[in-house]
């Protein structure tokens, strides 16, 4: 049994984690966070292979969040920004829908873009004005249905669902039957219209560095699983024992230690693959949209396109997300597949390298039905036994970093 006295043992260094450790030692609070993985992170983390950052699995901030401006210093992330709106990759070639309100130049090539009606362009700028008037905690406590329910009565067309919403919030919810609440397309579609889609210069995996700046080595242990908790003791895979007054469980869903284990039905899955090219494949720093049906690649990014220093070579680094999960498939057979997928716009991709391939199997919880407040009672296990974790709320970064915060916060409250 670990003999140093803790306040509080966190399980876990995801955003959620972290942001807990950040408000409870602000309150004073010793800590000890267990992390099952080498670093620090969970599901944001970067890796540098052969002179390319590479995220795990393609991500954005969006810097509008409420709990990111709260926790982040967001200049020294040196962010870099994505161009509003996405570059359609359709069966004409490539149009460009941008936001004409953030980004006036581009009022011209989105009213002339074949992604959709004039009509749907108005209705693009209602659902934006509607937006800005609302507040988060009005959208999430608005009925639930589906975003594609959502968006269908809202009077889109096909051809405006198809060339852009379908694509663009499939890249985002991680799943393609656009089943996720619209209280998430509410809030996302406020938050892209309120700030910007931003990547830190140095990769997304400085986030969680930025978090954990002030944890010390003696506060932080690696490698270290926790298999189970037995009121406030903490027992790890590696046979150490731990105890704190309080226990705060900050897994991901799926990995919850004993007895408090899920059956987790249903979950989105991403698979991220890594090309890298003489040439970048389109000029803007924009995400492209593969809207062909049947396609296998959803979304498209240059990442240094974004910040150079994901290159440094200053070769491409191209970025490509197929929704789902498709680690039982041959390798080879999934670069070739999409590779030519590619060479519709892009005839040089059949000369692009193969980097590296992510499959991330458990990427967002299923998000049909959302809130912006964890239940009380989930969040509290025993008196002395709290969690916290994106899956509580919502699969974001803000709701992972706000779970954090709730349950330091309530940690703080009854321990005081
Ligand atoms: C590919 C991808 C794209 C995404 N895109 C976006 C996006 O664009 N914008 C956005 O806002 N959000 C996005 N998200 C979601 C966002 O990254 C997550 O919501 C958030 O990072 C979850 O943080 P967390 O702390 O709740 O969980 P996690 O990050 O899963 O952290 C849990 C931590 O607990 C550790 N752990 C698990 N079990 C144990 C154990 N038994 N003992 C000790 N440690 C343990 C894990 O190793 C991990 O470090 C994306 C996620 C992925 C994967």
């Amino acid at each position: 049994m670990s003999d140093n006295k803790t306040d509080v043992i966190i399980i876990g260094a995801g955003l959620a984690g972290l942001t807990a450790a950040k408000v409870l030692k602000a309150a004073g609070k010793s800590v000890k966070i267990l992390e099952a993985s080498d670093q620090v992170g969970g599901r944001v983390r970067t890796d540098e292979v052969d002179g390319f950052l590479l995220d795990r699995g393609f991500q954005v901030l969006l810097t509008a969040y409420p709990e990111t401006k709260r926790f982040l210093d967001y200049d020294a992330l040196d962010l870099r920004k994505f161009d509003p709106g996405a570059l359609i990759l359709n069966e004409n070639g490539s149009t460009r829908i941008g936001d004409p309100l953030r980004q006036p130049g581009t009022l011209i090539s989105t009213l002339r873009s074949h992604a959709g009606t004039l009509s749907d362009k108005m209705r693009m700028l209602g659902l934006k004005i509607k937006l800005a008037g609302k507040g988060i905690d009005e959208i999430f406590s608005e009925e639930q249905t589906t975003t594609l329910a959502y968006l269908e009565n809202t009077g889109f067309s096909a051809r405006m669902m198809n060339q852009f919403f379908k694509p663009f919030m499939s890249g985002i919810f991680l799943e393609d039957k656009l089943s996720t609440s619209s209280r998430m397309f509410e809030f996302v579609f406020k938050m892209f219209s309120e700030g910007d889609a931003a990547v830190p210069a140095k990769g997304m995996g400085m986030i969680p560095l930025q978090l954990a700046h002030d944890l010390s080595v003696q506060e932080l242990i690696f490698n270290e699983k926790v298999i189970e908790i037995d009121e406030s003791k903490v027992k790890a895979l590696s046979g150490s024992a731990y105890q704190a007054d309080t226990v705060l469980i900050a897994t991901d869903q799926l990995n919850l230690p004993k007895p408090f284990q899920q059956l987790v039905k249903s979950y989105h899955s991403v698979t991220n693959m890594y090309f890298t090219a003489p040439e970048k494949p389109f000029a803007r720093p924009l995400i492209a949209l593969n809207t062909l049906p049947g396609k296998l690649v959803n979304n498209i990014a240059v990442m240094n396109q974004i910040s150079p220093a994901y290159s440094k070579n200053g070769d491409s680094l191209i970025s490509l997300s197929l929704i789902g999960d498709y680690s039982n498939y041959n390798s080879s057979e999934l670069q070739t597949k999409a590779v030519r997928e590619m060479q519709t716009w892009f005839p040089e991709a059949i000369d692009w390298k193969h980097l590296k391939t992510y499959h991330i199997p458990y990427a967002l919880p299923n998000d049909d039905q959302v809130t912006n407040e964890p239940n009380p009672q989930i969040k509290k296990l025993y008196p002395n036994c709290f969690v916290c974790g994106d899956y509580l709320m919502n699969g974001s970064i803000n709701a992972a970093m706000k779970s954090g915060r709730l349950a330091a916060e309530a940690i703080i409250s009854t321990t005081f």
